[in-house]
């Protein structure tokens, strides 16, 4: 907190708000080099990476996973992309590459597909469909800052992959996001694309849109930052005594080998949707939040363009509940709530 007044005053003191100023820049440089990768657009948040991504690759036509946050399928719906769902896999919770018919190729440009909770997608079995149908890849990346895969950054897959940096997300600049770009020259699209499309003399080139991350944004990040190897050791321990609590009683996502989880988010997965329900309202009674996150399967809402029903999401969707997880919790914390999960399971399997 301290730090971060401290921040603010030198903002004043410059009097150089936002457009690129200082703060911003260590922040990229910070990430680029803490993350192991190149070009690092930072941006307002995690949605409009997504659209801006979208408008670099030129996307008309989209396959995405009906298992995610509305910003998904929304950043796509928003802009007039044509969507349709394609179903997860029941293990991993991610966009199974497998359930995509060769119409549906044919018929896209592009896949977004979503890294769940920061789980590794199927990389390689989605790269060569990407080449043999010539299709752009953007990874909707939101939860995956840390999250490691053969001992790089997840972000280093596709065309592209954004980061959200929304204060709930494991690091943050409150508001926030990031675009990491495999190519050059596509970065250096998106940096005008997200300051209106103009060029160094000020003159639009394009349409854009305004999409630059503020000083006071940036400032919070590089505050964030100064505690990111604490906070990812923490909540990595954190996910591991969960599992190691709970593993007899409750499934969990499965995640692939040479895989280093950033304990973002501590999903469980049960039977089914009454005990969900059950569990969640006993834990209540102790004060333990917990979060149907993601539900409803958004193939179910006929909100988006799509109208093919996923039937593995929709069964994945009403039986994963997350746990409480925050860089504050404790150890202790943890043991706790384990002890009331299993009571609240107990009770109910005997009454059922
Ligand atoms: C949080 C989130 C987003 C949106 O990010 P914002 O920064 O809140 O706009 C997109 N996709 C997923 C999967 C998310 O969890």
């Amino acid at each position: 907190m301290d730090l971060y007044q401290q921040k603010i005053a030198d903002i004043f003191a410059r009097n150089r708000l936002t457009n690129s100023g200082p703060y911003e820049k260590a922040l990229t440089e910070a990430l680029q080099k803490y993350l192991g990768v190149e070009y690092l657009l930072l941006v307002a948040n995690g949605t409009v990476a997504l659209q801006v991504a979208y408008q670099v690759f030129g996307v008309k036509k989209a396959i995405t996973t009906p298992f995610t946050f509305a910003a998904t399928p929304g950043s796509l719906s928003s802009q007039n992309i044509e969507t349709r769902f394609a179903d997860i896999c029941p293990k991993t919770f991610n966009l199974d590459p497998q359930t995509i018919s060769n119409k549906e190729l044919q018929w896209a440009d592009a896949l977004v597909p979503v890294h769940v909770f920061g789980n590794p997608c199927k990389v390689d079995q989605i790269d060569a469909l990407a080449k043999k149908h010539q299709l752009k890849v953007i990874y909707d990346a939101a939860h995956c800052f840390a999250s490691k895969y053969r001992n790089k950054s997840l972000l280093n897959f596709g065309d592209c992959a954004t980061l959200s940096l929304h204060a709930t997300k494991l690091f943050h600049t409150v508001e926030g996001g990031a675009i990491i770009f495999k190519r050059k020259s596509d970065y250096e699209n998106a940096k005008k694309i997200i300051n209106f499309g103009l060029n160094i003399e000020q003159i639009p080139e394009f349409i854009g849109t305004n999409a630059k991350m503020s000083e006071m944004h940036a400032a919070m990040g590089l505050c964030v930052f100064e505690h990111i190897d604490y906070i990812t050791a923490h909540r990595s321990g954190l996910f591991n005594r969960y599992q190691s609590l709970l593993y007899k009683d409750v499934g969990f996502q499965h995640w692939p080998e040479h895989t280093v989880s950033n304990g973002a988010y501590m999903p469980i997965l049960l039977k089914n949707e009454l005990e969900l329900l059950y569990l969640s309202k006993w834990l209540e009674k102790f004060d333990i939040q917990t979060r149907r996150y993601f539900y409803p399967s958004l193939d179910s809402l006929g909100l988006y363009s799509s109208k093919v029903e996923s039937s593995v999401s929709q069964s994945v969707s009403n039986r994963v509940l997350c746990l409480p997880m925050y860089s504050d919790l404790s150890y202790d914390d943890v043991d706790y709530i384990c002890g009331r999960v299993l009571d609240g399971l107990n009770d109910y399997r005997q009454n059922t």
